[in-house]
Protein backbone atom coordinates (compact mmCIF):
# COMPACT_ATOMS: atom_id res chain seq x y z
CA UNK A 1 0.00 0.00 0.00
CA UNK A 2 1.25 3.16 -1.08
CA UNK A 3 1.53 5.68 1.89
CA UNK A 4 0.47 8.76 2.03
CA UNK A 5 2.68 11.75 1.19
CA UNK A 6 1.34 14.21 3.16
CA UNK A 7 2.51 16.07 6.44
CA UNK A 8 -0.79 17.10 6.90
CA UNK A 9 -4.04 15.92 7.43
CA UNK A 10 -5.80 17.90 5.32
CA UNK A 11 -9.01 17.02 3.85
CA UNK A 12 -9.52 14.14 0.74
CA UNK A 13 -12.67 16.67 -0.91
CA UNK A 14 -13.17 19.73 -1.70
CA UNK A 15 -17.10 21.89 -1.13
CA UNK A 16 -19.49 22.40 -3.72
CA UNK A 17 -22.05 23.53 -1.43
CA UNK A 18 -22.17 25.26 1.82
CA UNK A 19 -24.37 26.26 4.41
CA UNK A 20 -24.62 29.73 5.71
CA UNK A 21 -24.89 30.08 9.52
CA UNK A 22 -26.07 32.89 11.48
CA UNK A 23 -23.92 35.11 13.82
CA UNK A 24 -25.42 35.42 17.34
CA UNK A 25 -24.03 38.38 19.87
CA UNK A 26 -24.14 38.13 23.43
CA UNK A 27 -27.51 39.41 23.97
CA UNK A 28 -29.14 36.97 21.94
CA UNK A 29 -27.40 34.08 23.32
CA UNK A 30 -28.32 35.06 27.10
CA UNK A 31 -31.67 34.94 26.00
CA UNK A 32 -31.47 31.57 24.05
CA UNK A 33 -29.55 29.87 26.85
CA UNK A 34 -32.20 31.13 29.67
CA UNK A 35 -35.17 30.05 27.32
CA UNK A 36 -32.98 26.83 26.89
CA UNK A 37 -32.95 26.19 30.67
CA UNK A 38 -29.00 26.04 30.70
CA UNK A 39 -29.57 22.89 28.38
CA UNK A 40 -27.71 22.93 25.32
CA UNK A 41 -30.53 19.96 24.04
CA UNK A 42 -33.02 22.65 23.84
CA UNK A 43 -31.42 25.51 21.88
CA UNK A 44 -32.38 25.89 18.84
CA UNK A 45 -29.64 24.84 15.89
CA UNK A 46 -30.92 28.07 14.05
CA UNK A 47 -28.93 29.72 17.51
CA UNK A 48 -26.04 28.08 16.86
CA UNK A 49 -23.00 28.87 15.20
CA UNK A 50 -20.40 25.95 15.81
CA UNK A 51 -23.11 22.67 16.32
CA UNK A 52 -20.68 20.13 18.37
CA UNK A 53 -23.58 18.87 19.98
CA UNK A 54 -22.98 15.58 18.71
CA UNK A 55 -21.49 13.73 15.58
CA UNK A 56 -24.43 11.78 15.32
CA UNK A 57 -26.54 12.51 11.89
CA UNK A 58 -24.81 15.41 11.68
CA UNK A 59 -21.88 14.26 8.62
CA UNK A 60 -21.12 15.40 5.62
CA UNK A 61 -22.77 13.38 2.70
CA UNK A 62 -20.68 13.02 -0.57
CA UNK A 63 -22.09 14.26 -4.17
CA UNK A 64 -21.83 10.08 -4.59
CA UNK A 65 -24.10 9.68 -1.38
CA UNK A 66 -26.62 12.33 -2.81
CA UNK A 67 -26.46 10.59 -6.10
CA UNK A 68 -27.57 7.41 -4.32
CA UNK A 69 -30.55 9.46 -2.52
CA UNK A 70 -31.91 9.71 -5.89
CA UNK A 71 -31.98 5.97 -6.92
CA UNK A 72 -34.07 5.51 -4.04
CA UNK A 73 -36.26 2.48 -4.66
CA UNK A 74 -39.34 3.14 -2.35
CA UNK A 75 -41.27 -0.25 -2.73
CA UNK A 76 -42.24 -1.25 0.18
CA UNK A 77 -40.99 -4.77 0.06
CA UNK A 78 -37.54 -6.04 -1.01
CA UNK A 79 -36.26 -2.25 -2.18
CA UNK A 80 -33.19 -2.57 -4.41
CA UNK A 81 -31.56 -0.78 -1.71
CA UNK A 82 -31.85 -2.66 0.89
CA UNK A 83 -29.84 -5.47 -1.34
CA UNK A 84 -27.06 -3.39 -1.82
CA UNK A 85 -26.52 -2.42 1.78
CA UNK A 86 -27.19 -5.84 2.71
CA UNK A 87 -24.16 -6.64 0.45
CA UNK A 88 -22.05 -4.03 1.29
CA UNK A 89 -22.44 -4.87 5.24
CA UNK A 90 -21.06 -8.30 4.31
CA UNK A 91 -18.49 -7.44 2.10
CA UNK A 92 -17.24 -4.58 4.39
CA UNK A 93 -18.09 -5.96 8.21
CA UNK A 94 -18.36 -9.68 7.21
CA UNK A 95 -21.77 -10.42 9.61
CA UNK A 96 -24.14 -12.93 7.76
CA UNK A 97 -27.60 -11.30 8.32
CA UNK A 98 -28.95 -8.03 8.67
CA UNK A 99 -31.82 -6.21 9.58
CA UNK A 100 -32.64 -2.56 9.23
CA UNK A 101 -33.68 -0.06 11.63
CA UNK A 102 -33.95 3.28 11.84
CA UNK A 103 -30.83 3.96 14.26
CA UNK A 104 -28.89 2.50 16.42
CA UNK A 105 -31.26 2.23 19.60
CA UNK A 106 -33.82 0.83 17.29
CA UNK A 107 -31.56 -2.62 17.27
CA UNK A 108 -30.42 -2.18 20.65
CA UNK A 109 -33.78 -2.81 21.58
CA UNK A 110 -34.22 -5.59 19.46
CA UNK A 111 -31.24 -7.41 20.45
CA UNK A 112 -32.21 -6.81 23.92
CA UNK A 113 -35.76 -8.24 23.76
CA UNK A 114 -34.22 -11.14 21.97
CA UNK A 115 -31.21 -11.88 24.15
CA UNK A 116 -31.57 -10.40 27.75
CA UNK A 117 -33.65 -12.51 30.25
CA UNK A 118 -34.92 -10.90 33.60
CA UNK A 119 -32.09 -10.95 36.15
CA UNK A 120 -29.65 -10.92 33.05
CA UNK A 121 -26.06 -9.31 33.45
CA UNK A 122 -24.49 -7.78 30.30
CA UNK A 123 -20.73 -6.54 31.31
CA UNK A 124 -19.33 -4.22 28.99
CA UNK A 125 -16.67 -1.72 28.11
CA UNK A 126 -18.26 1.15 29.81
CA UNK A 127 -22.34 1.89 29.51
CA UNK A 128 -23.76 3.66 27.06
CA UNK A 129 -27.19 5.69 27.44
CA UNK A 130 -29.58 4.10 25.35
CA UNK A 131 -27.29 0.73 24.82
CA UNK A 132 -27.57 0.57 29.05
CA UNK A 133 -31.04 1.74 28.89
CA UNK A 134 -32.05 -1.24 26.35
CA UNK A 135 -30.17 -3.64 28.57
CA UNK A 136 -32.47 -2.31 31.60
CA UNK A 137 -35.87 -2.30 30.38
CA UNK A 138 -35.51 -5.96 29.35
CA UNK A 139 -34.38 -6.70 32.66
CA UNK A 140 -31.36 -7.29 32.71
CA UNK A 141 -27.89 -5.06 34.89
CA UNK A 142 -25.06 -3.45 32.95
CA UNK A 143 -21.61 -4.23 34.55
CA UNK A 144 -18.46 -2.05 33.71
CA UNK A 145 -15.97 -4.33 33.22
CA UNK A 146 -13.62 -1.62 31.44
CA UNK A 147 -10.19 -1.15 32.46
CA UNK A 148 -9.66 1.10 35.15
CA UNK A 149 -7.35 3.90 33.44
CA UNK A 150 -10.67 4.71 31.45
CA UNK A 151 -11.94 6.53 34.58
CA UNK A 152 -9.07 8.78 34.77
CA UNK A 153 -9.08 11.53 32.23
CA UNK A 154 -5.29 12.01 32.90
CA UNK A 155 -4.03 8.63 32.46
CA UNK A 156 -2.61 8.09 28.71
CA UNK A 157 -2.86 4.46 27.92
CA UNK A 158 -3.27 4.05 24.25
CA UNK A 159 -6.23 1.41 24.55
CA UNK A 160 -8.66 3.05 27.41
CA UNK A 161 -11.27 1.54 25.46
CA UNK A 162 -10.04 -2.26 26.65
CA UNK A 163 -11.49 -5.21 28.80
CA UNK A 164 -10.22 -6.19 32.35
CA UNK A 165 -10.59 -9.51 31.97
CA UNK A 166 -10.30 -10.13 35.74
CA UNK A 167 -13.23 -7.50 36.41
CA UNK A 168 -15.10 -10.27 33.58
CA UNK A 169 -13.66 -13.56 35.47
CA UNK A 170 -15.12 -12.15 38.76
CA UNK A 171 -18.67 -11.52 37.07
CA UNK A 172 -18.52 -14.94 35.49
CA UNK A 173 -17.77 -16.55 39.17
CA UNK A 174 -20.00 -14.36 40.67
CA UNK A 175 -23.11 -14.76 38.77
CA UNK A 176 -22.38 -17.87 36.26
CA UNK A 177 -21.71 -17.74 32.76
CA UNK A 178 -25.43 -18.72 31.79
CA UNK A 179 -26.42 -15.28 33.80
CA UNK A 180 -24.66 -13.54 30.61
CA UNK A 181 -25.93 -13.45 27.35
CA UNK A 182 -23.42 -11.49 26.17
CA UNK A 183 -20.22 -9.18 26.38
CA UNK A 184 -21.03 -5.49 25.26
CA UNK A 185 -18.52 -3.89 22.97
CA UNK A 186 -18.07 -0.40 21.68
CA UNK A 187 -15.41 0.12 19.46
CA UNK A 188 -14.23 3.53 20.66
CA UNK A 189 -15.67 3.65 23.70
CA UNK A 190 -18.11 7.19 23.68
CA UNK A 191 -18.82 7.62 27.05
CA UNK A 192 -14.74 6.83 27.64
CA UNK A 193 -13.84 10.09 25.33
CA UNK A 194 -13.97 8.23 21.79
CA UNK A 195 -11.24 5.53 22.94
CA UNK A 196 -10.41 2.47 21.35
CA UNK A 197 -9.93 -1.15 22.76
CA UNK A 198 -7.02 -2.96 21.13
CA UNK A 199 -6.82 -6.05 19.04
CA UNK A 200 -4.77 -8.07 21.45
CA UNK A 201 -7.62 -7.11 23.80
CA UNK A 202 -10.51 -8.15 21.55
CA UNK A 203 -8.89 -11.40 20.79
CA UNK A 204 -8.12 -11.98 24.45
CA UNK A 205 -11.77 -11.75 25.41
CA UNK A 206 -13.45 -13.56 22.28
CA UNK A 207 -10.82 -16.91 23.57
CA UNK A 208 -12.14 -16.47 26.83
CA UNK A 209 -15.64 -16.02 26.14
CA UNK A 210 -15.38 -19.10 23.51
CA UNK A 211 -14.21 -21.04 26.88
CA UNK A 212 -17.63 -19.79 28.30
CA UNK A 213 -19.86 -19.67 25.51
CA UNK A 214 -20.77 -15.95 25.71
CA UNK A 215 -21.58 -14.09 22.80
CA UNK A 216 -19.74 -10.78 21.65
CA UNK A 217 -22.33 -8.03 20.83
CA UNK A 218 -20.43 -5.18 18.84
CA UNK A 219 -21.52 -1.64 19.58
CA UNK A 220 -19.88 -0.81 16.61
CA UNK A 221 -20.89 3.02 16.04
CA UNK A 222 -17.49 4.16 15.30
CA UNK A 223 -15.61 0.99 14.40
CA UNK A 224 -13.62 2.93 11.38
CA UNK A 225 -12.27 5.65 13.77
CA UNK A 226 -11.36 2.99 16.49
CA UNK A 227 -9.49 0.51 13.10
CA UNK A 228 -7.70 3.85 12.95
CA UNK A 229 -5.92 4.06 16.38
CA UNK A 230 -4.89 -0.34 16.05
CA UNK A 231 -2.81 1.18 13.00
CA UNK A 232 -1.21 4.20 14.74
CA UNK A 233 -0.44 2.57 18.10
CA UNK A 234 -0.74 -1.32 17.70
CA UNK A 235 2.39 -3.31 16.67
CA UNK A 236 1.35 -5.69 13.75
CA UNK A 237 -0.87 -3.28 12.52
CA UNK A 238 0.66 -0.22 10.56
CA UNK A 239 0.50 -1.74 7.33
CA UNK A 240 -2.91 -2.91 6.99
CA UNK A 241 -5.62 -1.50 5.72
CA UNK A 242 -8.80 0.37 7.79
CA UNK A 243 -10.96 -1.88 5.74
CA UNK A 244 -8.64 -4.98 6.67
CA UNK A 245 -8.76 -4.10 10.41
CA UNK A 246 -12.53 -3.11 10.39
CA UNK A 247 -13.03 -6.63 9.08
CA UNK A 248 -10.98 -8.04 11.75
CA UNK A 249 -12.71 -6.74 14.80
CA UNK A 250 -16.23 -7.83 13.13
CA UNK A 251 -14.43 -11.21 12.20
CA UNK A 252 -13.77 -11.09 16.82
CA UNK A 253 -17.63 -10.70 17.52
CA UNK A 254 -20.93 -12.70 17.24
CA UNK A 255 -23.16 -9.56 15.93
CA UNK A 256 -23.31 -6.00 16.03
CA UNK A 257 -25.74 -2.69 16.58
CA UNK A 258 -24.76 0.35 14.35
CA UNK A 259 -26.09 3.48 14.29
CA UNK A 260 -24.98 4.47 11.03
CA UNK A 261 -25.18 8.45 12.21
CA UNK A 262 -21.73 8.16 12.99
CA UNK A 263 -19.25 6.24 10.71
CA UNK A 264 -21.34 5.50 8.30
CA UNK A 265 -21.65 8.86 7.21
CA UNK A 266 -25.20 9.34 6.96
CA UNK A 267 -27.90 11.82 8.83
CA UNK A 268 -30.42 8.44 9.86
CA UNK A 269 -29.97 5.11 9.77
CA UNK A 270 -28.87 1.93 11.56
CA UNK A 271 -28.62 -1.65 12.12
CA UNK A 272 -28.76 -5.07 13.81
CA UNK A 273 -26.19 -7.40 12.00
CA UNK A 274 -25.79 -11.15 13.74
CA UNK A 275 -24.26 -14.37 12.20
CA UNK A 276 -26.51 -16.42 14.28
CA UNK A 277 -29.51 -17.94 12.07
CA UNK A 278 -32.05 -17.99 15.14
CA UNK A 279 -31.33 -14.27 16.47
CA UNK A 280 -31.87 -13.35 13.17
CA UNK A 281 -35.18 -14.99 12.87
CA UNK A 282 -36.03 -14.09 15.84
CA UNK A 283 -34.89 -9.80 14.53
CA UNK A 284 -37.03 -10.20 11.58
CA UNK A 285 -39.82 -11.12 13.43
CA UNK A 286 -39.40 -8.36 15.81
CA UNK A 287 -38.20 -5.48 13.14
CA UNK A 288 -41.84 -5.43 11.58
CA UNK A 289 -43.20 -5.18 15.25
CA UNK A 290 -41.09 -1.75 16.27
CA UNK A 291 -39.54 -0.62 12.97
CA UNK A 292 -41.14 -1.81 10.04
CA UNK A 293 -40.73 -4.65 7.01
CA UNK A 294 -37.54 -6.78 7.49
CA UNK A 295 -36.19 -4.82 3.97
CA UNK A 296 -36.70 -1.54 5.30
CA UNK A 297 -36.76 -1.22 9.19
CA UNK A 298 -37.98 2.30 9.41
CA UNK A 299 -35.94 3.62 6.53
CA UNK A 300 -36.72 4.72 3.18
CA UNK A 301 -34.69 3.31 0.20
CA UNK A 302 -32.85 6.43 -0.35
CA UNK A 303 -31.32 6.57 3.12
CA UNK A 304 -30.45 2.59 3.09
CA UNK A 305 -28.44 3.18 -0.34
CA UNK A 306 -26.41 6.71 1.16
CA UNK A 307 -25.54 4.05 4.26
CA UNK A 308 -24.57 1.50 1.51
CA UNK A 309 -22.66 4.19 0.08
CA UNK A 310 -21.19 5.78 2.93
CA UNK A 311 -20.29 3.07 5.05
CA UNK A 312 -17.48 2.38 1.71
CA UNK A 313 -16.19 5.71 1.96
CA UNK A 314 -16.11 5.38 5.89
CA UNK A 315 -13.44 2.97 5.79
CA UNK A 316 -11.17 4.39 3.36
CA UNK A 317 -7.70 5.20 5.09
CA UNK A 318 -7.48 9.03 3.44
CA UNK A 319 -10.93 9.78 5.11
CA UNK A 320 -10.29 8.63 8.80
CA UNK A 321 -6.89 10.03 8.53
CA UNK A 322 -8.32 13.43 8.11
CA UNK A 323 -11.41 12.79 10.42
CA UNK A 324 -9.25 11.75 13.16
CA UNK A 325 -6.42 14.31 12.12
CA UNK A 326 -9.16 17.38 12.55
CA UNK A 327 -9.73 16.35 16.25
CA UNK A 328 -6.36 15.66 17.51
CA UNK A 329 -5.68 19.25 15.55
CA UNK A 330 -8.47 20.85 17.77
CA UNK A 331 -7.43 18.95 21.04
CA UNK A 332 -4.07 19.63 20.99
CA UNK A 333 -4.76 23.44 20.59
CA UNK A 334 -6.74 23.46 23.69
CA UNK A 335 -3.69 21.63 25.30
CA UNK A 336 -1.59 24.57 23.99
CA UNK A 337 -4.00 26.94 26.07
CA UNK A 338 -3.81 25.21 29.26
CA UNK A 339 -7.36 23.54 29.08
CA UNK A 340 -7.71 19.99 30.69
CA UNK A 341 -8.69 17.42 28.55
CA UNK A 342 -9.28 13.62 28.43
CA UNK A 343 -5.80 12.17 26.88
CA UNK A 344 -4.82 10.63 25.34
CA UNK A 345 -7.31 13.04 22.29
CA UNK A 346 -10.11 10.30 21.65
CA UNK A 347 -11.66 9.92 17.71
CA UNK A 348 -14.96 11.96 17.77
CA UNK A 349 -14.00 14.92 20.01
CA UNK A 350 -12.47 16.56 22.49
CA UNK A 351 -13.71 15.80 26.12
CA UNK A 352 -12.92 18.89 28.31
CA UNK A 353 -12.45 17.56 31.86
CA UNK A 354 -15.25 19.91 34.09
CA UNK A 355 -13.74 19.07 37.66
CA UNK A 356 -10.67 20.26 36.67
CA UNK A 357 -12.18 22.97 34.88
CA UNK A 358 -14.33 24.01 37.45
CA UNK A 359 -13.24 22.32 40.87
CA UNK A 360 -14.84 24.75 42.73
CA UNK A 361 -18.46 23.31 41.61
CA UNK A 362 -19.40 20.14 43.21
CA UNK A 363 -20.40 17.44 40.70
CA UNK A 364 -24.21 17.77 42.45
CA UNK A 365 -24.16 21.72 40.80
CA UNK A 366 -23.46 19.92 37.56
CA UNK A 367 -20.12 21.00 36.42
CA UNK A 368 -20.22 19.71 33.33
CA UNK A 369 -23.38 21.26 32.40
CA UNK A 370 -22.27 24.38 33.35
CA UNK A 371 -19.39 24.81 31.52
CA UNK A 372 -21.51 24.05 28.06
CA UNK A 373 -23.90 26.58 29.20
CA UNK A 374 -20.56 28.84 29.28
CA UNK A 375 -19.24 27.83 26.32
CA UNK A 376 -22.60 28.57 24.14
CA UNK A 377 -22.62 31.88 25.46
CA UNK A 378 -19.55 33.03 25.21
CA UNK A 379 -19.03 32.42 21.34
CA UNK A 380 -22.23 30.41 19.90
CA UNK A 381 -20.37 27.22 20.30
CA UNK A 382 -23.20 24.32 21.23
CA UNK A 383 -21.20 20.89 23.18
CA UNK A 384 -22.79 18.52 25.50
CA UNK A 385 -22.60 17.33 29.20
CA UNK A 386 -21.49 14.14 29.24
CA UNK A 387 -21.05 13.51 33.38
CA UNK A 388 -23.44 13.27 36.00
CA UNK A 389 -26.78 14.75 34.23
CA UNK A 390 -25.88 11.77 31.31
CA UNK A 391 -25.37 8.98 33.60
CA UNK A 392 -29.12 9.44 35.64
CA UNK A 393 -30.40 7.48 37.89
CA UNK A 394 -30.06 3.77 39.25
CA UNK A 395 -33.57 1.63 39.59
CA UNK A 396 -33.56 2.86 43.20
CA UNK A 397 -33.80 6.00 42.41
CA UNK A 398 -30.02 7.24 43.20
CA UNK A 399 -28.01 9.29 41.20
CA UNK A 400 -24.75 7.56 39.39
CA UNK A 401 -22.24 9.86 40.26
CA UNK A 402 -19.63 8.90 37.63
CA UNK A 403 -15.95 9.86 37.85
CA UNK A 404 -15.70 10.90 34.71
CA UNK A 405 -17.35 14.79 34.79
CA UNK A 406 -17.33 15.61 31.02
CA UNK A 407 -17.95 18.56 27.93
CA UNK A 408 -17.96 16.53 24.92
CA UNK A 409 -16.96 19.47 21.85
CA UNK A 410 -18.15 16.57 19.33
CA UNK A 411 -16.96 17.12 15.99
CA UNK A 412 -19.16 15.99 13.16
CA UNK A 413 -17.77 14.52 10.55
CA UNK A 414 -16.21 16.09 6.51
CA UNK A 415 -18.25 19.96 7.90
CA UNK A 416 -16.25 22.18 9.45
CA UNK A 417 -12.80 23.79 8.72
CA UNK A 418 -9.47 24.42 10.64
CA UNK A 419 -10.44 27.88 11.23
CA UNK A 420 -13.25 26.53 13.07
CA UNK A 421 -11.55 24.69 15.80
CA UNK A 422 -9.36 27.69 15.90
CA UNK A 423 -12.91 29.88 16.70
CA UNK A 424 -13.39 26.92 19.33
CA UNK A 425 -10.42 26.50 21.20
CA UNK A 426 -10.35 30.12 21.33
CA UNK A 427 -13.72 30.17 23.24
CA UNK A 428 -12.63 27.10 25.81
CA UNK A 429 -9.36 29.58 26.11
CA UNK A 430 -11.40 32.79 27.31
CA UNK A 431 -14.03 31.20 29.48
CA UNK A 432 -11.24 29.35 31.37
CA UNK A 433 -9.78 32.57 31.69
CA UNK A 434 -12.78 33.27 33.82
CA UNK A 435 -13.30 29.79 35.04
CA UNK A 436 -13.39 31.18 39.31
CA UNK A 437 -16.69 33.58 38.55
CA UNK A 438 -18.50 30.73 37.36
CA UNK A 439 -21.49 29.39 39.28
CA UNK A 440 -22.96 26.12 39.31
CA UNK A 441 -26.51 24.88 38.34
CA UNK A 442 -30.22 23.84 39.92
CA UNK A 443 -32.07 21.05 38.39
CA UNK A 444 -35.60 22.50 38.05
CA UNK A 445 -37.25 19.98 35.82
CA UNK A 446 -36.11 16.11 35.58
CA UNK A 447 -37.62 13.37 32.84
CA UNK A 448 -37.78 10.64 33.87
CA UNK A 449 -35.94 8.92 30.82
CA UNK A 450 -32.67 9.79 29.46
CA UNK A 451 -33.03 12.88 31.53
CA UNK A 452 -29.87 14.96 29.81
CA UNK A 453 -32.12 15.32 26.60
CA UNK A 454 -34.59 17.77 27.95
CA UNK A 455 -33.83 18.53 32.14
CA UNK A 456 -34.11 22.13 33.03
CA UNK A 457 -31.53 24.33 34.87
CA UNK A 458 -31.33 27.56 36.80
CA UNK A 459 -28.28 29.70 37.76
CA UNK A 460 -27.13 29.15 41.43
CA UNK A 461 -27.01 33.01 42.76
C1 LIG B 1 -25.18 7.01 19.16
C2 LIG B 1 -24.82 5.77 19.81
C3 LIG B 1 -25.75 4.74 20.01
C4 LIG B 1 -27.21 4.90 19.70
O1 LIG B 1 -27.47 5.15 18.38
P1 LIG B 1 -28.65 6.12 17.86
O2 LIG B 1 -28.49 6.07 16.38
O3 LIG B 1 -28.42 7.47 18.43
O4 LIG B 1 -29.94 5.53 18.30
C5 LIG B 1 -25.29 3.57 20.58
N1 LIG B 1 -24.02 3.41 20.95
C6 LIG B 1 -23.11 4.38 20.79
C7 LIG B 1 -21.70 4.16 21.23
C8 LIG B 1 -23.48 5.59 20.23
O5 LIG B 1 -22.56 6.55 20.11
Amino acid sequence: MKHNIYKSWAEPYKMKMVELLKMTNPVQRKKAMQEAGYNTFLLKSEDVYIDLLTDSGTSAMSDRQWAGMMMGDEAYAGSRNFYHLEETVKDIYGYKYLIPTHQGRGAENILSKILVKKGDIIPGNMYFTTTRLHQELAGGKFEDIIIDEAHDPDNEHPFKGNVDLNKLERLVKKYGAKKIPYISIATSVNMAGGQPISMKNLKELRSYTNKHGIRIIHDMTRVAENAYFIRQREKGYERCSIKEIVKEICKLTDGATMSAKKDALVNIGGFLAVNDREVFEEARNLVVVYEGLHTYGGLAGRDMEAMAIGIHESVSNDHIRARVGQVIYLGEKMMEFGIPIVKPIGGHGIFVDAKKFLPHIPQEEFPAQTLAAEIYLDSGVRTMERGVVSAGRKATGENYYPKLELVRFTIPRRVYTQAHMDVIAESAARVYERHEQIKGLKMIYEPKYLRFFQARFERLK
